[in-house]
């Protein structure tokens, strides 16, 4: 049995729809996840490896992460377009003590 060109033409149209259907799939089903806020180099060093006290009362902080999540959707990610969930990342120091927080860029002057 042969094909003509039509029917060869419309069997290529049905298998490219049928991978984009499956990446649409895939993508949504197993979405990537981007985070906002993320602290640079500088922030981190100040953040993760020194010792903070507490300005009121001299107490050691508590390091705090939040992950607030923002939205999903379809997006150009790094040149693809990806299925995403955004959230924005905020760290912060707590005091045990007096319950005061602390902002990452705080530490950092
Ligand atoms: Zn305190």
């Amino acid at each position: 049995m042969t094909l003509t060109d039509d029917q060869i033409f419309y069997l290529c149209l049905m298998g490219i729809l049928l991978l984009i259907g499956i990446f649409f799939f895939l993508s949504k089903k197993f979405p990537g996840v981007s985070y906002e806020g993320e602290l640079n180099l500088a922030e981190i060093k100040h953040y993760f490896f020194k010792k903070h006290r507490c300005r009121g009362c001299g107490h050691g902080l508590k390091r705090k992460k939040e992950k607030e999540f923002l939205e999903e959707g379809w997006t150009w990610f790094r040149d693809v377009l990806s299925y995403m969930k955004q959230y924005k990342v905020s760290y912060s120091l707590q005091c045990p003590n007096c319950q005061r927080t602390y902002t990452a860029e705080d530490f950092e002057a």
